[in-house]
């Protein structure tokens, strides 16, 4: 099996690491990844200038890029074979909700879809994970059945793991996306040179969290599975929205 692994968090991130690590034991894994943090980078894709890959070592490549620029490398020529699969992560924090839409974790990984691969992002629940073996572990574990089992081809699987040892799991379960209250305020202040600054706001709190949410799994110990669609038509309302256009 040939792997193609990327993220958000940069290269450098010990969550790349401990994917490697164990995706290495299924066959060839290939590291494409932005050669910095650029986690929110969503989709992405940089068109105004060209990408610097930079091979840092035998199998992994760092780029002046998107996470998803770097998987449209990685599949479309940096690298000398089409892999099977790719892989993002594991990101240093949760992608739960509307994170999503913003995660260049899941983006990395809806590249890799967008070009014909299976695909999965996994994320951790801790900005400072002390687990991140379990949650390379359940990315194994995923990746084994995704390649036997496959899903239908517009399918990505976003997945969160508790970051706890991994015999305290409670289980995997698959879930739909919670939503979250609007993102905190952003924060003002002033540069050295007295300009106006501001920082985005923090993400809001789970708002829509009940059972069968992304959020509620994570809260009781699952692993939370969701899989995303890349089609983001609301199909069934297109009647009814051809029926607004004419009113
Ligand atoms: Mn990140």
């Amino acid at each position: 099996m040939r792997i193609l692994v990327s993220n958000d968090d940069g290269y450098l991130s010990p969550g790349i690491r401990a994917l490697m690590g164990v995706l290495a034991e299924l066959g060839e894994v290939t590291v494409v990844a932005p050669d910095r943090d650029r986690s929110g980078a969503s989709n992405s894709l940089t068109l105004d200038r060209p990408l610097r890959p930079r091979c840092v070592e035998p199998g992994w490549y760092a780029v002046d890029g998107t996470p998803s620029d770097c998987v449209h490398l990685g599949v479309t020529g940096l690298v000398g074979f089409t892999p099977d699969l790719v892989v993002s992560g594991i990101n240093h924090g949760p992608n739960l909700g509307d994170d999503v839409l913003y995660s260049g974790t899941v983006a990395a990984a809806a590249e890799g879809r967008f070009l014909g691969l299976p695909a999965i992002a996994v994320s951790m629940n801790s900005f400072d994970p002390r687990h991140l073996e379990t949650a390379a572990q359940v990315a194994r574990d995923l990746v084994l059945r995704l390649h036997t089992h496959p899903l239908p081809r517009d399918t990505l699987l976003s997945v969160n793991v508790p970051d706890v040892p991994y015999g305290q799991l409670s289980g995997l379960k698959a879930t739909r996306l919670g939503r979250r209250h609007p993102s905190a305020p952003a924060v003002g202040g002033r540069d050295p040179r007295g300009r106006e600054i501001f920082w985005i706001g923090q993400a809001g709190e789970a708002d829509d969290c009940g059972p069968g949410t992304d959020f509620h799994a994570l809260s009781e110990g699952w692993v939370s599975v969701t899989p995303i669609r890349l089609d983001m038509t609301r199909h069934e309302i297109i009647p009814a929205v051809q029926d607004w256009l004419r009113s």
